[in-house]
C-alpha cells in the first residue's frame, strides 16, 4: 500500500518513460512531409496536468513539435462555435471510417454525401473551409485567440513545416479538387488548403497539450479562471469524435484498450483527456488531468509508437477509463 504522492506518481512516470523510450525503435519518423521527417525518433516525453494543480513532466518535454492532425479538433471546435453545431454537422459527419486518414476512397463511395468525420482530412479540409474570413490568417485568428486563452500565450507557425507541407501537398490538393467537385467547400480551394497546412503548422509542447486536455476533461472550463472557454456542448462533442476518430483507424484499439479521448498528429503529438471521476480518490493528486505526449517515431497507423503504449500504461494503472 504505497502512499500516494506527487513524489511516487514523478518516479513512476519517470520509469516507463525510459522504459518505453526503448521502443521507440520499432517505428519510424514520418517522412512523406520532409521537415518532419528531421526529428529526432529516440524522442519520448510526457506531461500530465491535474486537476489540483500538480503537474508531472517527464522525458523529452522541451522539444517544440507541429500540432498537425490534433489541429482537426480545435478547428472543428472553432467552426462549431462560429456557425453553430447543426450547420457544421450538416455538412460533415460523425462516423469513423476505419481507413487512413488521408483516403479519398470514402468519398468516392459517396455512402453519407458528405464527408465521414472532422478529423479525416476530407473533413478537416471541409471544416477549414467552413472557417469565417477571406484570407488563410483571418480564418485562423479565432483559433490562435483560442489557444492564447487557454495557453496564455501566442502560439507560432513554424514556417519550415508550412512550406515543406504546401510543397509537397499532393494528396491533400487531390482530396481538394475532389470536395470543390463534389461541392463540399464553402471557400475558395487554395485559400482553404493554405488555411489547412498552416493550421498543421501550429508548433506547441507537450505541456501545451496537457494544458489544454485539462479544459476538456472540465468540458471547457479553465479549472484556474473558472471560466468557459469553449461551450460545454461543443468541447463534449469534440471528445466523442476522438474517442471514436482521433486515432487514425487504430481508433477502436485505442478506445478499447486505453478508455480515454485522444488525438494524434503525424508529428508524434498525443493530446489525451481524462475527466475527473468519482472513484478517483486512489489518485487525490490527480482527479481528472490532461495529457500531452511527444514521439516523434510512428507505428503503421501513423501513431506514436511509445507515446500510445506509455498512455496505455499510465491509463491502465491509474484507472482513467471513461468506462
Ligand atoms: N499535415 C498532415 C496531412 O494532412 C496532417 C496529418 C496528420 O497529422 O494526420 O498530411
Amino acid at each position: 500500500n504505497t502512499e500516494i504522492t506527487q513524489e511516487w506518481l514523478q518516479s513512476y512516470v519517470d520509469d516507463w518513460v525510459k522504459f518505453y523510450k526503448k521502443q521507440t525503435r520499432d517505428g519510424e519518423v514520418a517522412s512523406y512531409i520532409p521537415e518532419l521527417n528531421k526529428a529526432n525518433p529516440n524522442h519520448l516525453g510526457i506531461s500530465i496536468v491535474g486537476n489540483n494543480g500538480v503537474t508531472i513532466k517527464s522525458g523529452d518535454v522541451d522539444i517544440p513539435f507541429t500540432i498537425q492532425s490534433i489541429s482537426k479538433v480545435f478547428c472543428f471546435i472553432i467552426a462549431c462555435m462560429e456557425r453553430g453545431v447543426s450547420y457544421v454537422l450538416d455538412r460533415v459527419d460523425v462516423e469513423p471510417t476505419g481507413e487512413a486518414f488521408n483516403s479519398i476512397m470514402h468519398l468516392e463511395m459517396r455512402k453519407l454525401k458528405k464527408p465521414f468525420n472532422p478529423f479525416v482530412n476530407a473533413g478537416a479540409i471541409t471544416v477549414s473551409s467552413m472557417l469565417n474570413g477571406k484570407t488563410s490568417d483571418e480564418k485562423l485568428e479565432p483559433l490562435f485567440i483560442l489557444l492564447e486563452k487557454m495557453l496564455g500565450y501566442r502560439p507560432a507557425l513554424n514556417i519550415n513545416v508550412y512550406e515543406s507541407e504546401r510543397d509537397t501537398s499532393i494528396r491533400n490538393r487531390a482530396i481538394g479538387y475532389y470536395l470543390l467537385e463534389l461541392d463540399y467547400l464553402e471557400s475558395d480551394m487554395n485559400i482553404t488548403l493554405e488555411t489547412y497546412f498552416k493550421q498543421c503548422s501550429i508548433e506547441i509542447t507537450v505541456d501545451d497539450l496537457a494544458t489544454i486536455g485539462r479544459v476538456f476533461a472540465n468540458d471547457g472550463i479553465d479549472p484556474n479562471s473558472g471560466v468557459e472557454i469553449i461551450p460545454r456542448k461543443i468541447v463534449r462533442l469534440a471528445k466523442a469524435l476522438m474517442l471514436t476518430c482521433g486515432m487514425y483507424d487504430a481508433s477502436g484499439k485505442f478506445a478499447a484498450y486505453v478508455g480515454i479521448p485522444a488525438k494524434s498528429g503525424v508529428s508524434g503529438g498525443i493530446i489525451a483527456v481524462a475527466p475527473p471521476r468519482v472513484r478517483d480518490e486512489e489518485l487525490p493528486f490527480i482527479d481528472g488531468c490532461g495529457i500531452g505526449v511527444y514521439g516523434p517515431s510512428l507505428d503503421d497507423k501513423g501513431n506514436s509508437i511509445a507515446g500510445i503504449k506509455l498512455l496505455r500504461h499510465i491509463a491502465t494503472k491509474w484507472d482513467l477509463s471513461v468506462f
